[in-house]
């Protein structure tokens, strides 16, 4: 066997790596990686975006609070550590009072521990809480975000690989 380029990350296979479905693969996460993106792709978009609107029907599974915009809400949280400083995006499927509530703990964390990093603390910080601000802005939407369709898609791809199962046929009825 010559030298391999990995399917998903086009590095070069010295020896070994994994070969799944006539690929070449340079570790298990890059065949896994791509059995995922596989995965989705056989996840219609429609299918995802129905689930995604049963989704925002349901009632928030944070809090149980019904007809509350269920959605996938970021929040982001900055913290300085002298040299370095690190911003983290937390996602959850919540409703939008959940929401405002996790932005608001984002937005004391970053308060409180966000200028401690040096030098893009207090550069950062305040970027960061004007987004979790701008979280918290009710809006109105009748429709899923994007956001939460793509999150729904992953979710059952991932449940289709965790089954071992193809998805269920047929998904769609075909229109051609
Ligand atoms: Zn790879
Ligand atoms: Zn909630």
């Amino acid at each position: 066997m010559g030298l391999g380029i990995c399917h998903t990350c086009d590095a070069i296979i010295l020896f070994g790596g994994i070969r799944r479905d006539g690929y070449h693969y340079c570790s298990r996460r890059c065949a896994e990686e791509a059995e995922m993106g596989r995965a989705v792709e056989m996840v219609p978009e429609e299918v995802a975006e129905q689930e995604a609107m049963r989704v925002r029907g349901d009632p928030c599974p944070d809090c149980g609070r019904a007809d509350a915009g269920v959605d996938l809400r970021a929040s982001h949280r900055c913290t300085g550590y002298l040299l370095h400083t690190s911003v983290v995006t937390e996602r959850r499927i919540c409703c939008r009072f959940c929401g405002a509530r996790h932005a608001l703990r984002a937005i004391a964390h970053s308060l409180l521990f966000g200028w401690w990093g040096f030098p893009l603390g207090p550069i950062l910080t305040p970027i960061v809480v004007l987004r979790d601000l701008f979280v918290m802005i009710p809006r109105v939407r009748r429709s899923p975000s994007p956001a939460l369709v793509e999150a729904v898609r992953l979710d059952i791809a991932a449940g289709v690989l965790a089954q071992g199962q193809l998805p269920p046929v047929p998904l769609l009825p075909s229109g051609d």
